[in-house]
């Protein structure tokens, strides 16, 4: 593990956190400044920076977490709806290198918007990026 990275600290007890589900991969916790109420981060046990690099089996495993920790937040926050969040890249607002899922609750009136304005797209440039993916 790298050793300035805060989330390998938190699953080595090293720095506290707030756990809220544990499983033979992954772990956990309440995110320090969260968007909304309940707003968790799933994170693999082992450190990898990001979603290109993640072992494939720790990405099932926190889509997994994800997934059950969505469930018990509308069971038991009654949340509205979840947005599941993943940032690979600085450019991409990670700010975090060690590969995390923000599970995020949503509520009918809470403020978050957004963050692109949905718009028609040139369907020349569409096909292009399509064909370059293929
Ligand atoms: P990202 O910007 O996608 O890399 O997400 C990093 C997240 O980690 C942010 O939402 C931070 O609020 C959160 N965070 C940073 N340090 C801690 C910590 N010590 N405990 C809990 N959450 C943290
Ligand atoms: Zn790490």
């Amino acid at each position: 593990m790298p050793d300035d990275c805060i989330f390998c600290k938190i699953v080595a007890g090293e720095l506290p956190a707030t756990i809220v589900d544990e499983d033979e991969r992954t772990i956990a916790f309440m995110d320090i400044a969260p968007a909304t109420r309940g707003h968790a981060l799933v994170i693999p046990r082992a450190h990898s920076a990001d979603l290109l690099s993640v072992d494939p089996q720790d990405l099932a495993a926190a889509a997994l977490a994800s997934q059950r920790l969505a469930t018990r937040m509308r069971e038991r926050l009654r949340v509205d709806g979840v947005n599941l969040v993943n940032s690979c890249g600085a450019v991409a607002w990670q700010t975090v290198f060690h590969f995390h899922i923000h599970v995020i609750p949503r509520y009918e009136d809470d403020p978050l918007q957004l963050p692109w304005k949905p718009a028609p797209g040139d369907s020349d440039e569409i096909a292009a990026a399509a064909e370059q993916l293929r």
